[in-house]
């Protein structure tokens, strides 16, 4: 039975949830990540796996929405709130740009006063001074704050916004999807629901998107499954209208370019950490995304958050692009990240995985593909947490020592 599944899975068939949840918990691990590295080698036959360059950059720290497992906001009046300015944004987007940044990631809390007018002025000024920069940013749940603030609809805001500068959704604030976990960890959060509605009218109105997974606050082995059902049903339905035209690589099409499932980080948030994702879980949801997501391009694994080493093993296990190399981060790092790394190592895990690095854009397009060792970068001033505020030593445009490979 299992194993028959697993044929299915491999030569592309379809698996249905109940499959899926049977691959999850009882394969066998190496036949598992056997038939999803099938499914890749299959989708990417030139072994190439992808990286990118990218900085996120907050704006803010400030949100009224109070999620239990976020250490990085801050409730309105708290003494240790902050806002930055657009000038130091653009300060940033220009170490960015420096460092070869080819996307930058805008991300913060639900500030009470930022409408959708913030957003557009943020936007624009970092197209302006920057055209070429993509900005890669906020999630379903920031669209739904600030059209509630500016009192207008989504499809409005998701319109200004576009307009503004706004090229691709950030699959951010996922966590989990379906009902009871989302609401144990993140009540104050739209529904899982909602947060699929307002991607679907982002890529009805030509923006698409990645989607992400949180995982480890306790939801059940079919929670997680259900979140792939839930995703992966939408994206049928985006496919099937024809929602947004751009064709990646693999020739798929439809409003989500690629899943990126994660690990909920257990320091200072109000879960403390009861709960975890082991690394052979990570792996085999890793895994079962692939087999699962025959409507999905892309499979990105989460180093920042389960360690290098285990985003290599998942090379091994249907993953074809390593994310990025993520000059700032403060979100996750706030909640015990501590894995940091460099381009020229992120390109040779990516080399000892016998696979062929390749810097990406935003929509995947291949830039550089290091075909032999002596195309690779050797810029070590490229490296993740180049700026830090969650990070001991961490600070703007200083270069801080890297902690040793773990995980
Ligand atoms: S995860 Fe986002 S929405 Fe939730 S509390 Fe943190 S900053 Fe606010």
């Amino acid at each position: 039975m299992i194993s028959d599944i697993l044929q299915r899975a491999a030569d592309g068939g379809r698996i249905s949830p109940e499959e899926a949840l049977l691959l999850y918990t009882d394969a066998p691990f190496h036949a598992l990540g056997e038939a999803a590295d099938t499914v890749r080698r299959r989708r990417y036959p030139d072994n190439i796996v992808t990286y990118l360059i990218d900085r996120n950059i907050n704006y803010t720290n400030v949100c009224v929405t109070a999620c239990k497992f976020c250490a990085f906001y801050r409730a309105p009046k708290h003494a240790e709130g902050w806002t930055h300015g657009t000038e130091e944004i653009l300060h940033r987007c220009q170490e960015a740009v420096d460092l070869g940044a080819t996307q930058v990631m805008l991300q913060g809390g639900h500030h009470p006063d930022y409408g959708v007018e913030y957003y557009e002025e943020l936007f624009s000024a970092v197209k302006q001074a920057f055209p070429s920069l993509v900005i890669h940013s906020i999630g379903p749940s920031e669209v739904l704050h600030m059209a509630k603030v500016s009192g207008v609809s989504i499809e409005e805001a998701i319109q200004r916004i576009k307009a503004a500068g706004l090229a691709s959704i950030a699959g951010a604030g996922a966590e989990m999807l379906p009902e009871r976990p989302r609401k144990a960890i993140a009540p104050l959060k739209e529904s899982g629901e909602r947060w699929l509605e307002v991607m679907t009218q982002a890529h009805r109105l030509g923006v698409s998107s990645t989607a992400t997974m949180m995982m480890g606050t306790g939801e059940t082995n079919a929670e997680r499954i259900e979140h792939l059902r839930m995703i992966r049903d939408v994206q049928d339905k985006a496919v099937a209208n024809g929602y947004t035209v751009e064709a990646d690589l693999a020739g798929t099409v439809g409003g989500f370019r690629s899943f990126i499932p994660w690990t909920y980080q257990p320091e200072n948030n109000h879960l403390k950490g009861r709960t975890q994702a082991t690394s052979l879980e990570y792996l085999r949801i890793v895994a079962v995304a692939r087999l699962f997501f025959d409507n999905i391009a892309h499979l990105q694994s989460s180093w920042l958050t389960t360690g290098k080493d285990v985003g290599q093993v998942s090379l091994h296990l249907g993953v074809d692009d390593l994310g990025s190399i993520m000059l700032e981060e403060n979100v996750i790092s706030s909640a015990g990240a501590r894995h940091r790394s460099r381009l020229t190592e992120l390109v040779q895990m990516i080399r000892d995985a016998d696979r062929i690095p390749a810097q990406r854009d935003t929509q995947y397009r291949h830039l550089r593909v290091h075909w032999t060792p002596a195309d690779d970068p050797t810029d070590d001033r490229v490296q993740s947490h180049f700026s830090s505020i969650a990070i001991p030593g961490g600070g703007t445009g200083r270069s801080i020592p890297l902690t040793p490979v773990s995980s």
